[in-house]
């Protein structure tokens, strides 16, 4: 190797010039690998934490605890609500019935009366022959014939 000053010199410019290069890309070097590591490990942790069924089987689990938590804070509440409902509608049913009883009651016996009362005055209207000329009504309690105009029942007595 020979000592001559200028290739010495043109030596160490070249050897400066590949360090400071070689500085540069270094730390381009060292920057994107993590960066591209980081992205890498962030990428494989939501794939693992979306695909891994251990991890998914604990996320559920604190769902599940979540839910029977709630469910438990609110059990009181519902079976209150419920209950109340419960009440309710037992109270209701029974109020439904016992109205319906008596109105139920009242129309099947005035039907039958009607229908009863009908009968007769259509038989007695066969057999007697049809007037003609008097204007009839039914009683509206026990279907016997009154007169149009009477505003009560002259066999059962109540108000038209
Ligand atoms: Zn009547």
């Amino acid at each position: 190797m020979e000592n001559n000053p200028f290739e010495i010199i043109t030596q160490q410019v070249q050897e400066n010039d590949q360090k400071i290069e070689h500085d540069n890309r270094g730390a381009f070097d060292i920057i994107f690998p993590i960066v591209l590591i980081i992205f890498v490990l962030v990428f494989l942790g939501a794939c693992v934490m979306s695909f891994s069924s251990k991890f998914r089987g604990k996320m559920l689990s604190r769902q599940v605890k979540s839910l029977k938590h709630m469910v438990d804070e609110s059990a009181d509440d519902i079976e209150a609500l419920s209950a109340t409902l419960g009440g309710v509608s037992a109270r209701t049913r029974k109020k439904i019935l016992d109205e319906n009883e008596d109105i139920l009651a009242d129309v099947t016996q005035r039907e039958a009366n009607i229908k009863k009362g009908y009968v007769k005055t259509m038989a007695k209207a066969v057999k007697e022959g049809f007037s003609g000329d008097e204007a009839t009504a039914f009683c509206k309690h026990c279907g016997a014939m009154i007169d149009e105009d009477s505003t009560f029942c002259k066999k059962c007595g109540k108000k038209q």
